[in-house]
């Protein structure tokens, strides 16, 4: 027998009451008791993006709204700073240039956070830089960026604020509009506690004044329709009937819990984590870890990539290890979603015993302890 524990930083866990609505027979999405549906995941997606414009949602992954939210502000030729500080920064630069935009980038070293100077200094640069791409928790590297700081920066420019807060959204807070973000985006299968599917995307005032002048070519992601259909509590296509019952499920209970118990229970499931790390005389990667994951320094003399399969194929528990440049010298364990105390201990647990498998010197039990202080407090 097996059993396995899902501890990465998306897909993360389901809760079982999420999967049994989400089993029930299909219902038709043209039809009064699905609009009522809408109706209350939408004004749920608003308070967890903690907005009061409408989150417009699309059958895709988190990648879909980030295209979406390049070619409904921008038009081929048009000039965007993009943070790039780790795999989905970058994304955003890719999406662009295969759409003809030019890509300000402000290379971050991986692991850093951005420094907001650096973003006054090349929208100072750039006065025709229609917009600001950057990420709440750059999943990649398992650091948050302060993006209040980066609101305020930007606010005083013509460019608009968009943030991928697709790993970041319930566990690194981001108040949408208190903070200036023009455009904030997610996807399911991560703090909503979903299965992938599933892309959300709110746009502010001044985005939609973007949206009026972009002329990339667009269909599926052509937000005028969201907006259109959203006004008489519809989608333009059809809709991802299952997933959308299963998220009014997982508002609410999120919303049941409230929003900043949620952000605090993250909180403290990764201060856990990151202590435990420590204790064991580990190194994280991350200068500004983010609450959604931790990203840690495989030490000196083991391989990374066997760690993360040894902890997956021997002991049923799936963590992350490194994207890209970071193969195989980080894992990464998510607390993310669906994730209490005891999730905190079976990831520490397994990292102590398959490193002690793996002959690193470690005294089992300390990051186990460490995280149990932590949880105690
Ligand atoms: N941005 C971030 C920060 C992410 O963590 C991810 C998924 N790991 C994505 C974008 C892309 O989302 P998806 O894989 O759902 O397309």
């Amino acid at each position: 027998m097996k059993k396995n524990y899902l501890m990465t930083p998306g897909p993360t866990p389901v809760p079982p009451e999420v999967l049994l609505e989400m089993a029930r027979p299909l219902i038709h999405h043209r039809t009064p008791q699905y609009q009522e549906i809408l109706k209350k995941v939408n004004e749920g997606l608003k308070k967890v993006f903690k907005t009061k414009y409408d989150v417009m949602t699309f059958t895709s992954s988190g990648t879909g709204a980030m295209e979406a939210s390049v070619v409904n502000l921008l038009s081929p030729g048009d000039k965007a700073v993009v943070v790039r500080g780790g795999k989905f920064g970058e994304r955003f630069g890719e999406i662009m240039t295969s759409y003809g935009m030019e890509v300000i980038p402000i290379d971050v070293t991986w692991g850093k956070p951005v420094d907001p100077k650096s973003i006054k200094a090349a929208l100072d640069k750039n006065k025709d830089a229609k917009a600001v791409y950057t990420t709440l928790c750059e999943t990649s590297t398992g650091t948050m960026n302060d993006i209040r700081a980066v609101g305020e920066v930007v606010k005083n420019y013509d460019a608009a604020l968009v943030v991928d807060a697709v790993s970041g959204l319930g566990a690194d807070d981001l108040d949408t509009d208190a903070w200036g973000v023009d455009v904030a985006l997610s996807g399911s299968q991560k703090g909503l506690m979903l299965p992938p599917g599933l892309a959300f995307i709110s746009f502010s005032d001044k985005a939609w004044k973007l949206v009026e002048k972009s002329k990339a070519p667009k269909f599926y992601f052509d937000v005028k329709k969201y907006k259109k259909s959203l006004e008489k509590t519809d989608t333009p296509f059809t809709s991802a009937i299952t997933l959308f019952i299963g998220l009014e499920r997982s508002l609410a209970i999120i919303l049941a819990e409230g929003m900043g118990a949620v952000l605090a229970r993250h909180r403290k499931l990764a201060d856990a984590t990151r202590r435990a790390m420590q204790a064991l005389g580990l190194e994280l990667y991350s200068s500004s870890p983010s609450d959604a994951v931790t990203a840690v320094h495989v030490p000196a003399g083991i391989d990374g990539g066997a760690l993360v399969k040894t902890a997956r194929d021997t002991y049923g528990v799936t963590m992350a290890g490194g994207q890209a440049e970071l193969k195989g010298k980080i894992f990464r364990i998510a607390h993310l979603g669906f994730m209490e105390n005891f999730d905190v201990i079976v990831a520490v647990s397994c990292v102590e015993i398959v490193l002690k498998g793996m002959g690193f010197k470690i005294e089992l039990g300390k990051g186990v302890r460490a995280a149990e202080e932590a949880l105690l407090k």
